[in-house]
């Protein structure tokens, strides 16, 4: 018996070696390459953040895919050490500018510019990088519900710390372009390397904390400048 104790803790501890830890996964998490650079909005460390979905902008069948991702940033809630629990609180009739509260709406942002798809409107009542509202704005053109689960994914990755990183080797990060607009990149949350530098965010942000972004700034498009814009035939 006690020989096969033995054997069973040594065979623990041998599966436990062959699961990479996230130091491990985020050795290879090179920035501009397989992970996003960080310095953008963050919700404040350990914070919960009420998501609401302005319900008169989707069909009830999109609902699901625009809770995905907030479930799946969610779960990483402990490994990026952010703390910060996204709770789902139900639908709105207008955007929320209430502390610690995040909306997900419709709006004209692909036309304003012909270079966005989705945007991030963060507000920081103490002026720095941390939101004390938002809104998660998806332009009607994305109408592929696996287009809205990657752009809700992608500007959850914004409310966390990421910026975008159009060069990164496909699916090494949420914070990728669109391959092509509706295009959904088979994605809804977020990659070891993401989880790596929400980490690296957070550990900057109890240290100092930096002045707002500039919202209007490039690192803000998840559609390329050079790349065609091609609307697949439904
Ligand atoms: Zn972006």
């Amino acid at each position: 018996m006690k020989r096969l104790v033995s054997a069973l803790i040594l065979l623990t501890i041998f599966l436990a070696a062959l699961v990479p830890t996230a130091a491990q996964s985020g050795a290879s998490c090179k920035v501009g390459l397989e992970a996003p650079a960080f310095g953008f909005w963050n919700w404040s460390l350990h914070s919960t953040v009420r998501v609401y979905i302005l319900i008169a902008d989707f069909q009830s069948d999109e609902v699901p895919y625009l809770l995905a991702p907030v479930h799946n940033w969610n779960s990483v809630s402990e490994a990026t050490g952010s703390g910060v629990k996204l709770l789902y609180a139900g639908s709105t009739s207008s955007p929320l500018l209430c502390e610690n509260c995040l909306t997900i709406m419709r709006g004209h942002v692909f036309d304003k510019t012909g270079r966005h798809a989705t945007e991030l409107r963060a507000y920081s009542a103490r002026q720095d990088q941390v939101i004390t509202y938002a809104s998660i704005v998806i332009d009607p053109a994305l109408t592929n519900p696996k287009a809205l689960a990657y752009a809700v994914a992608h500007e959850l990755g914004h409310n966390f710390g990421l910026l975008d990183c159009f060069n990164c080797k496909e699916k090494s990060t949420v914070m990728n372009q669109f391959k092509f607009l509706n295009g959904s990149n088979d994605m809804a949350g977020p990659t070891a390397c993401d989880i790596a530098q929400v980490k690296a965010a957070y550990k900057e942000l109890a240290r100092r904390v930096r002045p707002s972004p500039q919202t209007e700034d490039a690192g803000e498009e998840p559609i390329d400048d050079d790349t065609p814009i091609v609307v697949p035939r439904p």
